[in-house]
């Protein structure tokens, strides 16, 4: 950063730091410019002729200089303590299965505002807590020196579309995946309604790596909108340790029901079983095979999963959640009960899924689509933290300058749970104010953590 953008982010980080009254943080100069992450358009095509795995977020993700933009009057901008790293920020760093400048440009031509977004590089990141720096003039509920936390769903609430559910909104965004100016950045542009109370219990970078994970997951099995869990429901859980399934875990457990994990380590079965997942799958060691080759599957392996199911719980799932996609799609859908739910909102693993049809319709069977989370989903879901019923699966934490290392820990399923990214933040531990919710959680609030060192 040049000198004096420099010498104004660490004024403007010193007043958020101590705590500065809105007064005072109002009357600290805002930079004209923030440390970000981002993809660059003329990269678009670097990794031509690789394949997926080999395409490396290290190369492409860069850590530099960007502008801050003009604020529209429903916005605010965020002095970002921390984020976390999602897999839309691995999508969209190897520029699969689109290049995320296709969706700035789509928004650059909506409207003025819209027009800001449409630039030659990308500031990307989903996830965010941090502190209010400025409100727009229309912002009326939130004001400098909130502490919040971000989601990342961003609608246009003059889009009729959208009022009942604005996850149906024909325009509705991921906020730094198909809009500009994410949460992995000093500052951060967010609408107003993605704002909601940081959990006062949790430091910085608990607190930023839930919202996008937990909203998604809270969607698909605490929502009506999704397959709600009700008391006694088996509930298969693909990825039970990753970033979704450690708040799908944690969810089933709130309704009553009862979670079947799968993982790929012994390790991450430790984990699960302290965060009160008591049956669980490790697929690595039951070396599964669904595909027989490319093209081929395999209706004994499934069965053998089946099997394996009921030798566990004694029945067949009632919810299947789904998000690997292509490599299970075809034993989920085999493995949910009759009249059961498969609940999907991803294809990690490839999304030209394929199962027998035959399953589904004789066994009457539901696959039922999520994506993220409406405004009352993800608050919901915020409150589920705020009320210490669900806690952050936090595993690790990098620097915003090692954000490509981060992201490429996630491609190459190195982590647990979720990492943390520290932007603001000068170092982890910081941001907690309610001490007594943290000790009545103990240990709970380090499982991921204690794990992850314990692995390493
Ligand atoms: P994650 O932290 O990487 O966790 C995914 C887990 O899936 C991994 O821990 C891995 O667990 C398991 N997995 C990966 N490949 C698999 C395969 N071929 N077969 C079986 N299990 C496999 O990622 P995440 O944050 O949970 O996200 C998962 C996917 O959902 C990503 O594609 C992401 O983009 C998408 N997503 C979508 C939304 C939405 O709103 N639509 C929201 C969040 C995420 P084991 O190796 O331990 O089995």
């Amino acid at each position: 950063m040049a000198p004096s953008s420099l010498a104004q982010m660490s004024e403007l980080l010193d007043a958020v730091l101590a705590g500065a009254s809105p007064e005072i943080l109002s009357a600290t100069p805002m930079p004209e410019v923030t440390r970000a992450v981002f993809v660059r358009r003329e990269d678009e095509n670097m990794f031509e002729g690789v394949v997926s795995a080999d395409k490396d977020p290290r190369e492409s993700l860069h850590v530099g200089e960007v502008p801050i933009p003009e604020l529209a009057p429903n916005e605010v901008y965020v002095a970002v303590m921390a984020s976390s790293i999602n897999f839309n920020t691995v999508w969209t760093s190897i520029f699969e299965p689109l290049s995320t400048f296709g969706f700035l440009d789509r928004l650059g031509k909506e409207s003025v505002w819209g027009k800001r977004h449409a630039l030659d590089y990308h500031v990307v990141g989903s996830d965010a807590a941090g502190v209010v720096l400025r409100a727009g003039s229309a912002v009326r509920n939130w004001k400098i020196g909130d502490e919040v936390t971000v989601h990342c769903n961003y609608v246009d609430d003059q889009d009729p579309s959208g009022h009942d559910d604005s996850m149906l909104a024909s325009n509705q965004r991921i906020w730094g995946f198909e809009t500009n100016f994410g949460g992995l950045a000093d500052v951060c542009v967010v609408k107003a309604n993605q704002l909601m109370p940081k959990p006062r219990h949790l430091t910085w970078e608990e607190a930023a790596v839930n919202a996008l994970c937990n909203s998604t997951a809270y969607r698909m099995l605490a929502s009506r909108n999704g397959a709600p869990v009700t008391q006694g429901d088996k509930v298969l859980i693909w990825g039970a340790s990753g970033g979704l399934g450690s708040f799908a875990v944690q969810h089933v457990l709130n309704s009553g029901g009862v979670p079947v994990g799968v993982v790929s380590s012994e390790s991450k079965a430790e984990t699960l079983r302290e965060l009160g997942c008591e049956h669980v799958i490790n697929r690595e060691a039951m070396n599964y095979r669904f595909w027989k080759d490319e093209h081929t599957q395999d209706e004994s392996e499934w069965r053998r999963l089946g099997k394996d199911i009921r030798a566990l719980i004694g029945e067949d799932p009632d919810i299947v959640f789904e998000h690997p996609g292509r490599s299970t799609m075809g034993a989920s859908v085999f493995v949910a009960k009759r009249g059961g739910t498969i609940v999907t909102c991803a294809a990690t693993s490839g999304y030209m899924v394929e199962y027998d049809n035959r399953h589904l319709w004789m066994k009457l069977k539901t696959i039922k689509g999520s994506h993220f989370s409406n405004y009352r989903e993800a608050w919901a879901a915020n409150q589920a933290i705020i009320d210490a019923k669900v806690v952050p699966p936090l595993s690790a934490v990098f620097d915003l300058e090692s954000t490509g290392e981060a992201a490429f820990e996630v491609q190459h399923n190195r982590h647990e749970g979720k990492i943390g990214v520290l932007c603001l933040a000068p170092r982890e531990g910081l941001g907690v104010s309610d001490h007594e919710t943290r000790d009545r959680l103990g240990d709970r609030l380090t499982i991921f953590r204690r794990h992850d060192k314990e692995r390493s």
